[in-house]
């Protein structure tokens, strides 16, 4: 029987993607276009709430 896995606590800030590329709309000489790597600040890119977090959200 496989244990059934708690699901992780996604972060609420960035609903699990906490890295986002967004392109800027210009290009690099050789062509390429020019991205922006944004991480969550919230989570500092790991997708998931952090502890203290967590306990912020159970206090209400
Ligand atoms: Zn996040």
């Amino acid at each position: 029987m496989p244990e059934h896995t708690a699901p992780k606590p996604v972060c609420h800030h960035c609903g699990g993607f906490p890295v986002v590329v967004i392109t800027t709309g210009t290009r690099h000489l050789d062509g390429s276009r020019r991205t922006l790597r944004v991480i969550c600040k919230a989570c500092q890119g790991t997708g998931t709430r952090s502890a203290c977090q967590q306990e912020a959200a159970s206090r209400g």
